[in-house]
């Protein structure tokens, strides 16, 4: 299995780099020596194996802890520090960890960067000869935005990470390689870069989102980083378009971009093949309750047809289904559901779902997504409820309405993502009843939720109704 790989990588030692952030590089010999130690502290520490929180942006001891973690056969769960701390106590709350990783004042054992560095270094570390994580064995647990205001924490097995890996190498089919990273490491979408940069001995090149939207510097680190592979969101790559600059002469090696999370539209696709006469652009789809992702396809040049997400990944299998969970026939919309080897172990703590489910004697997950299969191909059409992309993010409105509503001089909030006519988010509004001014409701918000997530705010003095009773969102907008 990957660990198995991977450890054998590290083992070897070599001198080749494995990460790289801003000025400093890291040999898989140091990278080995960091796991090495970090793993013989924590089984000394942790010997109940509890899940470890990593609390950082991005610095190597980052990944070696993950790494540390997982040959020590204990689950951890990355957190940046763009988290606000109210939102972080929730997720604390939730996981009661051994044991903090990194700078994060809170009521739970913590080894703050200083500390783990001290013990990173160590010059004199035992070989790591056990790998304690066993297949069905919680690998990470994920946070992602829940309707109720609630963070919610997807328990990844080792086995769905494992797979999802092995398919990821065949389709990327990556030999030593630079691959750059975008996201944070609390987003799944990174956990393409972290472990396929690791299972194929490459460099994991690192873009720090401090700076991302620093053009000037954000494209002297593209071009430093000489990347073969890039995993990104669409949006990031529009951003990053908008730029001329933002070529194949920027990145003469870029050969591959790796999409997921959100719909890739026509013009983002056209406008990269135009700048870049040499890569090959792959989406995948899937949500972090499947493990990253479970569908690929190589999108072809000169193509002006719709997107489509590809063919699922051997091991899993994906059905259109309609309410009555019945399955529909090819071309016909409705639900995609997910199941096979991806499917995670639901979620943690008691959170009510009636998504995780079993469908003809598999594990599988409803995703919420609305599409349909042509000639075996999947095709993504949009959300059937409040969950939105936008910028890339993953957001649930009523998780902004009920942090919204929790303020305790609000009187009625409804919260509206605005699109364009492509179906992306434009921007996403809170509608409030309050005398609060605008500013003091954004200053709160922000103690509860990450930058991302706070929306614009319009004061309204009431809300007008449609013909079912409910608010009349469309015409909110209109007035807006
Ligand atoms: P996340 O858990 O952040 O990966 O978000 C999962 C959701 O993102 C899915 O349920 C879809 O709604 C959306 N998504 C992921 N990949 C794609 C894609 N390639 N095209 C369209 N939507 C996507």
């Amino acid at each position: 299995m990957i660990l198995d790989d991977i450890l054998s990588i590290l083992k070897n030692k070599s001198n080749a780099k494995a990460y790289t952030i801003g000025e400093k590089s890291y040999t898989y010999a140091e990278l080995y020596k960091y796991v090495a130690n970090i793993y013989a502290y924590l089984l000394e520490k942790n010997k109940e194996k509890k899940p470890v929180v990593v609390y950082g942006h991005k610095e190597i001891y980052m990944k070696a802890t993950f790494l540390a973690c997982s040959f020590a056969g204990m689950a951890y769960i990355p957190i940046d520090i763009s988290m606000p701390e109210d939102r972080i106590n929730l997720i604390l709350g939730q996981i009661k960890p051994e044991l903090i990783v990194g700078d994060l004042k809170s009521n739970y054992k913590n080894i703050n960067q200083n500390e783990i560095y001290d013990i990173m270094n160590k010059e004199n570390y035992q070989d790591i000869n056990n790998v304690f994580m066993e297949p069905e064995d919680i690998y990470y647990i994920i946070f992602t935005s829940g309707s109720t205001g609630i963070p919610k924490g997807v328990k990844v097995k080792y086995s769905n990470l494992d797979s999802c890996i092995n398919w990821l190498k065949e389709v990327v089919k990556v030999d030593r390689k630079v691959i750059l990273n975008q996201a944070n490491f609390s987003f799944d979408l990174s956990v393409a870069d972290l472990y396929l940069s690791l299972v194929t001995e490459s460099e994991h090149f690192i873009i720090d989102s401090k700076e991302m939207l620093d053009y000037d510097k954000v494209f002297k680190e593209l071009r430093k980083s000489n990347a073969t592979v890039a995993v990104m969101t669409p949006s990031y790559a529009d951003l990053l378009l908008l730029d001329k600059s933002f070529s194949q002469e920027l990145m003469p090696s870029l050969k591959k971009i790796i999409f997921c999370g959100e719909k890739l539209q026509n013009n983002t696709v056209e406008n990269l093949y135009k700048r870049f006469d040499k890569i090959k652009i792959i989406n995948t789809y899937g949500p972090t309750e499947c493990t990253f992702a479970v569908t690929s396809y190589e999108v072809p040049r000169n193509s002006k047809r719709e997107i489509c997400v590809g063919e699922p990944k051997r091991d899993v299998k994906i059905y259109i289904v309609d309410d009555n969970m019945n399955k529909l026939a090819e071309e016909e919309i409705g639900e995609i559901l997910i199941s096979g080897k991806s499917v995670a172990d639901g979620y943690i703590g008691n959170i009510k779902n009636k998504s995780f489910i079993s469908f003809e004697g598999k594990n599988a997950y409803l995703t919420g997504d609305l599409g349909y299969i042509k000639d075996g191909f999947l095709y993504y059409i949009e959300r059937k409820d409040k969950q939105v992309k936008y910028k890339g993010y993953r957001i649930e409105l009523s998780d902004i309405e009920n942090n919204i509503q929790q303020l305790d001089y609000i009187e009625k909030t409804v919260v509206i993502a605005k699109k364009n006519l492509d179906g992306k988010v434009k921007n996403i509004i809170a509608f409030v009843k309050t005398e609060k001014d605008v500013s003091t409701i954004k200053e709160d918000l922000k103690k509860k939720l990450p930058e991302y997530m706070i929306p614009r705010i319009k004061k309204v003095d009431s809300f007008p109704i449609n013909s079912n009773g409910k608010c009349d969102e469309k015409k909110l907008l209109e007035e807006y």
